[in-house]
């Protein structure tokens, strides 16, 4: 008695749009139902290796493709790990897979126009169900590999039910029966069924017989396992979008086949961007992990370091031993070796490109840098495998995009100079406008810019390079003085200093309503165009974890810095001179309030720059005419929080 079943509404969509389709590369249900049966033969195989008690330990591993020309029908059968009554109905009724719900995901967003519906098929694979473009009737014989279990046959004609009934099947494995449409009977063809077979499936490494050949209609050579010379660009694409369905091309790939001291295969890949989401539904981070052409794991991340993670591929090694289990497999000592060799490979491929083919490998730090920079604290073992990754604008750089490496940095230092200096801002404008780079500019010391929420957290790990010790523009301990060489027009002050009673009157005002917001309030000898900034009076690294914190969504605490004065700028001349003759005023208040959140701002580190808007507008008032008493000073925003003193903590 057949039983009757309904599938899930998913499917019945996806079957919907599948019977009704007018794809013409439809010839790729072949490829998905032999990459099944080819996944249920490694699936047996690895059972082999740790499971006595199986159906037919003897049978050949192969899949067979036999057309009946009368019947009108095309059975893929294999003799893999086969399926339960209950497996059929688990695996044939219900999607389980991410990528089929995203397929319809993108389907309903086109609302079904023709050309989308190619592209969006010809990207995902929609596995079995892709069946039904050729088919008016599926019927799966199946029988699991588990002693005891007897055949069952699946069948659905595409609509909303299937039916699953016993069956007959001497062997363990399946077939996949299909009932071609009037228009699919090319399907029927040997010579098109094998030219779909090289085309697509040439790597699967069991073999695959196409009516009664004795030879195999692929190579059997799984990708990585042949030579790089043989293998197109578009065939390392194709096994890229197949393992990870991408709808992208990766960026890079990296192909190795070792020998000494370790022999095995990799096939690498640097994904199209870090998104894993819709983009590429592969779960879980990690590579295929084979040893010896057989299946382990598919998702192995101890083969890689942390934060190479977003590096996909497959790994096949002819040193792990065979009866090696999904278990033990991360305490093997030939794992150990397989990380350090792998990791030592991808950083000297990625450095390999960064020197010949500087745009390729842009292209990959754009997408990855967060990932590269981590390795330089997370594992400071690769830390100087990693510095020739690290690219950085620079006050150089005409655009953002334009990137220098440390070697190119330090090429350039200035006469004298030791140090390595960088400014961490928000961006690159930012950056570019920062008012510590006055005395480096006017000096002509180049300055990195660091940009990247995660630079903070990098510096961490990168003390010096090469001997030159890492410092930000901020360190109120720089001194410039015999460094470089002054250029005349800029160095030289636009005006006076403040006289020194001035200066001190109008530094005592700033201390006093800033109170414990600073740490001091001094005259600054760096400043030339900027009226102030902010330094950092101590060496600690932590200082720069603001902004990582705050990416991360942590409780933040507003570092607490010394306020620099510019003793000649116009700012303070006014300033003092009204501090001098109407020392109530609510502008010189205003005015001070204004000056600190503003180089907070250009610090990247303001807390809720929005929160100036109020005091801007009293501010622009009083510039168009407002008299100072008649402002409504009240309605000024409170200035951010003052941080914790952790002198005393
Ligand atoms: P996917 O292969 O991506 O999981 P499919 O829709 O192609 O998605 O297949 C669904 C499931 O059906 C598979 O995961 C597998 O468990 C099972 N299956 C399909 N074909 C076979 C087969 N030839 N032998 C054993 N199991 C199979």
């Amino acid at each position: 008695m057949a039983e009757t079943f309904t599938f899930q509404a998913e499917i019945q969509q996806l079957l919907d749009i599948l019977v009704h389709s007018l794809y013409t590369e439809r010839e790729i249900f072949l490829r998905e139902l032999i990459s099944n049966a080819s996944d249920a033969l490694s699936r047996i195989q690895f059972e082999q290796l740790t499971n006595r008690d199986i159906l037919d330990p003897d049978a050949e591993l192969a899949i067979e493709i036999k057309a009946d020309e009368s019947a009108g029908t095309l059975t893929i059968s294999d003799t893999g790990i086969g399926m339960t009554h209950d497996e059929l109905v688990n695996n044939l009724g219900v999607i389980a897979r991410s990528g089929a719900k995203a397929f319809l995901e993108k389907l309903r967003e086109s609302s079904g126009s023709g050309a989308v519906l190619q592209d969006v098929i010809g990207q995902f694979g929609v596995g079995f169900y892709s069946v039904f473009m050729v088919a008016d009737k599926v019927r799966v014989v199946s029988r699991s590999y588990q002693p005891g279990e007897q055949a069952y046959a699946w069948e659905s004609t595409g609509g909303a039910t299937y039916t699953i009934e016993p069956a007959e099947r001497e062997v363990r494995g399946t077939d996949v029966i299909i009932h071609l449409k009037e228009d699919a009977k090319t399907f029927l063809q040997p010579w098109t069924l094998k030219d779909i077979i090289r085309r697509h499936s040439d790597y699967i490494a069991f073999p695959i017989y196409v009516g009664d050949d004795e030879q195999p209609a692929n190579k059997q050579t799984a990708i990585w396992r042949q030579d790089p010379k043989d293998i197109t660009e578009e065939q390392y694409n194709d096994f890229y979008k197949m393992l990870t369905l991408d709808w992208e091309a990766p960026l890079h790939h990296l192909h190795v086949r070792a020998d000494v001291p370790l022999q095995f295969y990799a096939l690498l890949y640097i994904p199209s961007s870090p998104e894993r989401s819709l983009l590429s539904p592969r779960k879980e981070p990690g590579l295929k992990l084979y040893a010896r052409k057989v299946l382990i794991q598919d998702y192995n991340t101890d083969l890689l370091p942390e934060y190479l993670q977003f590096v996909q591929g497959v790994v096949d090694s002819e040193d792990l031993p065979l009866n090696v289990s999904r278990e033990s497999v991360q305490t093997n000592r030939v794992m150990v070796n397989l990380k350090k060799t792998l990791t030592g490979r991808v950083l000297a491929d990625l450095k390999r490109l960064a020197q010949k083919n500087r745009d390729s490998y842009l292209k990959i730090y754009a997408a990855f840098s967060r990932f590269i920079k981590q390795g330089v604290v997370v594992s400071p073992v690769d830390r100087t495998d990693i510095e020739p990754l690290l690219f950085f604008a620079s006050t150089r750089s005409e655009t953002p995009e334009q990137l220098f490496s440390l070697d190119e940095y330090v090429e350039r230092l200035a006469a004298n100079q030791d140090d390595i200096y960088y400014v961490m801002a928000d961006d690159f404008y930012t950056a570019s406008r920062s008012p510590h780079l006055d005395a480096f500019r006017a000096r002509g010391i180049e300055v990195l810019y660091l940009t990247d929420p995660v630079d903070s957290f990098m510096v961490m790990g990168l003390p010096d390079y090469k001997g030159h010790k890492l410092r930000s523009v901020d360190d109120a301990n720089i001194d410039l003085r015999d460094i470089g060489e002054a250029r005349e027009d800029e160095a030289a002050p636009a005006r006076e200093n403040l006289p020194e009673d001035s200066f001190n009157a109008l530094r005592q005002r700033f201390a006093d309503v800033l109170g414990e917001r600073v740490r001091d309030v001094r005259q600054s000898k760096t400043l030339t165009r900027s009226p102030a900034r902010l330094v950092s009076d101590d060496e600690n690294a932590a200082r720069n974890m603001f902004r990582l914190n705050r990416l991360l969504d942590r409780e933040v605490e507003l570092p607490i810095k010394s306020l620099e004065l510019n003793p000649h700028h116009p700012l303070m001349y006014n300033l003092s001179a009204m501090l001098a003759a109407s020392p109530g005023s609510p502008l010189v208040n205003l005015v001070i309030e204004q000056v600190f959140e503003t180089a907070l701002l250009q610090d990247g580190i303001h807390p809720d720059p929005a929160a100036m808007a109020d005091r801007l507008t009293l501010l622009m008032q009083a510039a168009t005419g407002t008299p100072a008493a008649e402002l409504d000073i009240a309605d000024a925003p409170p200035s951010p929080p003052a941080a914790p003193d952790d002198e005393n903590a």
